[in-house]
């Protein structure tokens, strides 16, 4: 079974979510496949081998890949959170949404300059929220290695967002 096959059968296509006319792809049942999870790790770091130093997570889907990344590839794991979560001194960065703006914060010293950080998520959409993290890596020292994501929702443009960012993206929808 291909990965795009794996994703077919198993992402849960949610009408109306979280808003009218919103179509949300839920790959939670992708997680908790047996194969799946392992499948999505396996795909997202092979291209990245060898080339970072410590895989980051987007709070919250994002840590799910992550972790997972991380510990298959005996590296360490960043935890990138929404605003207010993490106890110690941190980098805020604020991005504006569809409809609104968030913010995310990394600690200011978990990353020793020129580390090479691989940006993990789980849906690439108007590339809001890769982009704020790579600014908060840049800003922190880090060099981003790359980003990878399992969804790539291509007509929102996420990828023309991040610059000369290499972007992996398992599915294109
Ligand atoms: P962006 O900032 O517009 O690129 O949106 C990406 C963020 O929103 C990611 O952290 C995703 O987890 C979340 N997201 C956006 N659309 C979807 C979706 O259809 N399914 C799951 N997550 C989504």
């Amino acid at each position: 079974e291909s990965i795009s096959e794996l994703l077919d059968r198993l992402c849960a296509v949610v009408a109306d979510y979280p808003q009218p006319g919103v179509s949300f792809k839920d790959l939670t049942p992708v997680f908790a496949d047996p194969q799946g999870l392992r499948r999505l790790v396996d795909e997202l770091i092979a291209p990245f081998a060898g080339q970072f130093d410590i895989v980051a997570g987007l709070e919250a889907r994002g840590f799910v890949l992550a972790a997972a990344a991380a510990y298959a590839s005996g590296r360490g794991m960043l935890t990138i959170r929404k605003a207010g979560k993490l106890p110690r001194e941190v980098y805020r960065d604020d991005y504006t949404l569809e409809y609104g703006s968030a913010s995310l914060e990394l600690h200011k010293d978990e990353i020793a300059p020129g580390t090479r950080v691989l940006v993990l998520d789980d849906v690439l959409a108007t590339g809001g929220t890769v982009g704020s993290a790579v600014r908060l890596i840049e800003r922190a020292g880090g060099v981003v290695a790359g980003v990878g994501v399992i969804l790539e929702l291509e007509e929102l443009g996420g990828r023309a967002n991040l610059g000369d960012h290499q972007v992996l993206s398992l599915q294109k929808v």
